[in-house]
């Protein structure tokens, strides 16, 4: 369907050309009339359908449409709340793409950085504000945010909301809110706690679906290699001196794993980076501008700190911890193969790891090909590695290993 057959004011349809968008995405067939009429949507869509047009183009066009004629101060009328930082920067960017032809000005709140400066943007007045939890509880802690005047609630990527323990926090911010408003909530997923939350906010919501469950796999081509933990490194490296080329994304559980094979990929001679939570706000940008310009082709990140950034034309992606919830497996390969492209997933799963590939088969309901012809195979009747110390009792090293295990799950 073409942008002008959804109703699209002059502005933004103006917006649209200089972004080249031929075809409306099928989220946004769908979003854009429901958002212009008014309704609540629940939306289970992923990053790369181009939800954020979705939701964006249509709240432009609602705020441009009915502005006060005399030039008051201006008032936060749209909130887009956004779990991460990269995220929320990407979804003001495409509001200031699409808003370029109306005299709206939306402006990003995330923490990590400096508040003061962010304190002045609020006080010059907003039409849209795209937020991190966190710091806009803060911000209006300090009375510095009136969210009075919002009329359209976004919730982006509420199951990362859910996973990143932010959902009493989007609780408090509806709240904020005036109670009559039009909500939007996008979930790549929707768990049970998800749809509970959408009924208590949401008034008659219309389900848009446009994620069939094993979608990314269909244009990605998955490969699992059975190694022990010890050899993932090395697997990993021969891998990329003989299958694996181009501009490659690697998913560490954590900023500990993140950061160890990045000095192994660089000791190597390769161009790598990487992005995790400990990393500055500046620091994450830098990662992602040399891998998007493709100053260096490998990037290595957590899922949390990658999430929701937009990355084309990805070459691969290496699972090289296998994901322990197994909708973020799908979310992971989803980031190769996009807009009709080819891609391929090779993921590394250790002893320990099989389980989590149960669930994820499942999810998928098709088996994942197991490539056997490696040179660091997984003995099959390996048991999970557990690390012992040295002259303490058995029992108490498993526990201090599985209490270190879940220390360093944490992004
Ligand atoms: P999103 O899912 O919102 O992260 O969007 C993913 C990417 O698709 C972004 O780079 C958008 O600029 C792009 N995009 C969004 N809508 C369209 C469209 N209708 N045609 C082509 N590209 C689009």
């Amino acid at each position: 369907m073409q942008f002008k057959d959804l109703q699209l004011n002059k502005p933004i349809l103006k917006a649209i050309s200089v972004k080249k968008y031929e075809l409306a995405s099928p989220v946004q067939e769908q979003t854009i009339p429901l958002v212009l009429a008014k309704k609540d949507v629940i939306a289970s869509a992923q990053t790369g359908t181009g939800k954020t047009a979705a939701f964006a183009l249509p709240i432009l066009q609602l705020l441009f449409d009915k502005q006060d004629a005399g030039k008051k101060a201006k008032k936060i009328r749209a909130l887009i709340v956004s779990p991460t930082r990269e995220l929320a920067i990407q979804i003001d960017e495409s509001f200031k793409a699409y808003g370029k032809y109306t005299n709206l000005r939306s402006s990003v709140l995330f923490g990590g950085t400096s508040i003061e400066p962010q304190k002045d943007v609020l006080k010059k007045g907003v039409d849209i504000l795209i937020a991190t939890p966190g710091r806009l509880l803060d911000l209006h802690k300090q009375d510095c945010v009136n969210l009075d005047y919002v009329e359209t609630f976004v919730l982006d990527e509420a199951d990362l909301m859910l996973d990143m323990g932010f959902i009493d926090d989007v609780k408090k911010i509806e709240r904020l809110c005036p109670k009559e408003k039009q909500v939007l909530l996008f979930s790549a997923t929707m768990p049970n706690k998800i749809v509970e939350l959408a009924n208590s906010i949401l008034k008659n919501p219309v389900t848009v679906d446009v994620t069939p469950k094993s979608s990314a796999a269909e244009s990605v081509n998955q490969l699992l290699y059975y190694v022990p933990k010890q050899k993932k490194m090395e697997l990993c490296l021969h891998l990329l001196r003989n299958n694996i080329k181009g501009d490659i994304l690697i998913f560490r559980r954590t900023k500990f794993g993140v950061e160890k094979l990045e000095k192994m990929l660089k000791k190597n001679g390769y161009n790598a980076d990487s992005i995790h939570g400990d990393k500055t706000q500046s620091a994450r940008e830098d990662a992602l501008n040399k891998f998007k310009s493709k100053e260096v082709n490998i990037l290595i990140a957590t899922d949390v700190a990658s999430r929701g950034i937009d990355i084309k034309n990805l070459d691969a992606v290496i699972n090289f911890d296998i994901p322990n919830v197994p909708e973020t497996y799908v979310h992971r390969i989803g980031r190769t193969g996009r807009a009709g492209k080819l891609g391929s997933s090779y993921s590394f799963c250790a002893a320990d790891e099989k389980t989590y590939i149960t669930t994820i088969q499942a999810l998928l309901s098709f088996p994942i090909s197991v490539e056997e012809n490696h040179p660091y195979p997984l003995d099959p009747n390996a048991k999970p590695e557990v690390y012992i110390k040295k002259g303490s009792s058995h029992k108490k090293n498993r526990k201090s290993a599985a209490s270190k295990k879940n220390k360093k799950r944490w992004y």
